[in-house]
């Protein structure tokens, strides 16, 4: 049963919603009642339990979320049951934004039928013999309703101007969640995640077939930068090829780190020979990193990427056009790696 005030609906979102960013906790309605819940302070051993599991973790994993909430929550593990508590507090916020409206808006009528009502006072036959302190008396109401009508009106911006605010900071987080969710941290490239999404949205549906093609990139004997300089020095050349890489990206091309040392663009609009000067404009952009040692400067390495492209045909499946640029990518690595081929 969700019950409280607007004011604790809030107070809950406001408090629940920085947790779960700091522990980089998705916002879905399973982990919002489970830590709406901790917030509350509803259930003891349940903020135990999330006391231990943060500080084993760092964050909630999936699975250990989906547990606390059956054995504390919802022991069918009803989901609609965790949508209900975000919904409703969302929900609270809004009606206690509109109960300051309409009280506002009562306010403002009351205030106006004092108007009418002292107007009606000052223009009466009976005003014309109405002494100094008659009117002096409707000055008086009159300077009381309008201190009111001001009350009410500044306390009603007041309110607007924090909910406002709340709402807004909500967006943000939830935007930087989803930003989250969809970048690789380490290359600073969009992540796998978004490429499987955004490839088909992209691809569009029904009669809309828009332009659209698209390079898988691996770089050429990663292993060995691992191998002979260490993994950290690995990771070191995956964020200078991603750092390249985002030098090219623009709406139109699209970059993202498909797994490991292989990447992918992928070219809305424009023509297969565009896109293979810009593959070919980046391919040499990484020929040219130097890889160096970060404390005595020396040259260590250099880097190269292959490159396979294919436009898309008419009607092909995303899952197609990946196997056949990923063809194109193995002519390139056969027929001697660093260069760029073209899917036929
Ligand atoms: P090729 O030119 O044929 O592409 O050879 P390669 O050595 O680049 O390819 P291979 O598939 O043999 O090796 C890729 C290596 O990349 C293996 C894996 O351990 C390493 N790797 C994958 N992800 C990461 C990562 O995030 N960081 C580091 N440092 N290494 C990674
Ligand atoms: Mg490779
Ligand atoms: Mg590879």
């Amino acid at each position: 049963m969700i019950s409280g005030s607007v004011e604790q609906a809030a107070e809950r979102l406001r408090k629940a919603v920085p947790i779960m960013v700091k522990h980089g906790i998705p916002v879905t309605p399973l982990n919002y009642a489970l830590w709406y819940t901790y917030v509350a302070n509803e259930d003891p051993t349940l903020n135990q339990r999330i006391d231990d599991i943060v500080a084993a973790y760092g964050t909630i994993p999936v699975s250990k979320a989906e547990d606390l909430f059956k054995t504390h929550i919802s022991p069918t593990g009803s989901q609609e049951l965790a949508l209900g508590r975000m919904k409703d507090d969302l929900e609270q916020m809004v009606q206690g934004i509109g109960k300051d409206l309409h009280a506002t808006i009562a306010g403002t009528q009351s205030f106006n039928s004092l108007l009418d009502e002292c107007s009606r006072d000052l223009r009466s036959p009976a005003s014309v013999s109405a002494s100094i302190d008659d009117v002096f008396g409707t000055v008086e109401k009159l300077l009381q309703g309008s201190t009111a009508m001001h009350e009410s009106t500044a306390r009603f911006e007041q309110r607007l101007s924090a909910a406002n605010a709340e709402i807004l900071r909500l967006r943000n987080e939830m935007e930087a969640l989803r930003q989250n969710a969809m970048h690789d941290e380490l290359t600073g490239v969009y992540n796998r995640r978004a490429f499987d999404t955004e490839l088909g949205q992209f691809m569009g549906h029904g009669d809309r077939a828009p332009v659209i093609h698209l390079a898988m990139l691996d770089i050429d004997h990663f292993k060995q930068f691992n191998d002979r300089f260490g993994h950290p020095v690995g990771d070191r050349v995956l964020s200078l090829v991603g750092a390249q890489l985002n030098n090219v990206a623009r709406v139109g091309v699209s970059v993202y780190r498909y797994g490991g040392e292989e990447f992918a663009l992928i070219f809305c609009g424009g023509t297969l020979k565009q896109a293979a000067e810009l593959a070919e404009t980046l391919r040499l952009s990484i020929e040219r990193l130097v890889l160096k040692d970060s404390r005595t400067g020396e040259r260590l390495a250099h880097i190269t990427a292959s490159i396979g492209l294919a436009s898309r045909l008419p009607g092909e499946s995303a899952a197609d056009l990946v196997t056949r640029s990923d063809k194109a990518l193995y002519e390139a690595k056969a027929s001697g790696r660093n260069r760029l081929c073209q899917a036929p």
